[in-house]
């Protein structure tokens, strides 16, 4: 019997892995040029972590986690999303205790038990920041900045940045009662989910992707009349600073998160190419977050963006004119299988020099090896012949100028080198 990988996985062929590390080192490269250093968390937690860190009453939480007990009766998951272990790390460790802020990024896989589509997963990667410790609207403005920057280096054009501000527990509550006023008379129109919403976190009503709540709640009243001052200065900051890195905007007074320990800043960028899961990645301020898991009061923000998303956009777009280096740089062929030998030893000259080359296991004719050779985009080949044993020199073949040239053995690594410098 034939065994599939189960729904909503998927498998990366090594066609496809080359486009994934050219990504995820940009994703590094990115997050460390803004000061951020990787931590590599577990892949599964205390079921608990996840009720209290990302919500017990989000979707994910009710509906989407990969759940388990393990064989010491432990209720344990699969991580949805990345910031709930982090912030258990940042506890756990007592890295409060270091001079702040803390700024951290992660990459690696998230499990969530959704109905799979394009761009959805049950199992997909998020890339994510986490800067703790500072209330600065200066750190929204640059954790936002880099979710822009990124997209923008690889090229991916048309992405949509939404802003909002959530306000904090000292002007949220009066907000919300306005917004309940608002949507009551509403309730028996609105969704099973959102009739639920209503009462446990009616913002999130306002998040609600029916196109029915969405009706509903085309004119409801906006927070920002409700922010106290130091949210509303706080919001003013982070526009002037993105204004002042020419990182448009749009405001959107129905991007939400309902739970306590989100304040102020949220955000979210959208890539309309994308379609129906459009988000590619989003994020915000959660000043309540390390408390709500025990921690000491401690201001963070963060985002996580989805690596199918961004790789599905990049290849609408502009993945043809990313640089994804080739798998060989030089291919070692044989003008006979009697100088196979010759060219293992050629082929580990070459590679302990620290060029990517590789040569014939399948007796193909000198023919067939050139042609292999192109498939797989070597730029150089070496020729190994009787002449060639004969003289102490090799045929060196550069694919791309279509030239060749006798090269002596002694000479050969170091022009190889030269040509692979100016390619
Ligand atoms: P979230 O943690 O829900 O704010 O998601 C952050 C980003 O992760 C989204 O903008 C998506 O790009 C990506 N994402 C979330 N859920 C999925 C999923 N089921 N499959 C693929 N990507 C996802």
């Amino acid at each position: 019997m034939e065994i599939s990988g189960p729904r909503g996985t998927h498998d990366i062929l090594p066609d496809e892995s080359a486009l994934w590390y050219y990504i995820e080192t940009n994703l590094r490269q990115m997050a460390e040029l803004y000061g951020y250093s990787e931590v590599r968390l577990p892949i599964f937690e205390h079921t608990e972590l996840f009720e209290r860190g990302v919500g017990d009453s989000t979707d994910i939480v009710q509906k989407e986690m990969y759940t388990f007990e393990d064989r010491g009766k432990r209720s344990l998951t699969l991580r949805p999303e990345g910031t709930a272990s982090c912030a258990r790390a940042f506890i756990e460790h007592k890295v409060y205790n270091q001079a702040q802020p803390t700024k951290w990024y992660y990459i690696g896989p998230m499990f969530r038990y959704d109905r799979p589509q394009a761009g959805r997963y049950r199992q997909f990667h998020q890339f994510g920041v986490e800067a703790f410790g500072s209330q600065d609207p200066n750190v929204d403005a640059e954790v936002i900045a880099i979710l822009v920057r990124i997209v923008e280096k690889l090229g991916i054009k048309n992405a949509e940045l939404h802003l909002n501000t959530v306000g904090c527990p000292d002007c949220r509550p009066l907000y919300r009662e306005r917004l309940l006023q608002y949507l009551t008379p509403f309730a028996g129109e609105l969704c099973n989910d959102c009739q639920q919403r209503l009462n446990k976190n009616p913002l999130r009503v306002l998040d609600c992707k029916t196109t029915h709540c969405r009706e509903v709640v085309k004119d409801h009243p906006t927070l920002h009349s409700y922010l106290c001052e130091r949210c509303g200065q706080h919001f003013e900051q982070v526009k002037s600073m993105l204004s002042s890195y020419k990182v448009d905007f749009v405001l959107d007074s129905q991007l939400v998160r309902g739970l306590d320990y989100y304040t102020r800043t949220a955000f979210e960028l959208l890539i309309p190419d994308l379609g129906a899961q459009a988000a590619v990645g989003g994020g915000g301020r959660y000043d309540g977050l390390i408390e709500e898991c025990g921690g000491p009061p401690t201001p963070g923000i963060g985002f996580a963006m989805g690596l199918e998303r961004l790789l599905l956009a990049a290849r609408k777009q502009a993945s043809q004119a990313w640089k994804i280096p080739p798998v060989m740089e030089v291919f070692v062929a044989v003008a006979d299988k009697e100088y196979d030998r010759d060219a293992c030893l050629l082929l580990d000259r070459i590679r302990q020099a620290g060029i990517k080359a590789d040569k014939d296991y399948l007796d193909r004719s000198l023919k067939a090896q050139m042609k292999y050779a192109g498939k797989n985009e070597a730029r150089l080949v070496v020729v190994i012949g009787e002449d060639e044993i004969k003289n102490d020199c090799y045929i060196l073949r550069d694919m791309k100028a279509k030239e060749q040239q006798d090269v002596p053995s002694s000479q050969i690594i170091d022009r190889i080198k030269s040509i692979l410098v100016t390619s």
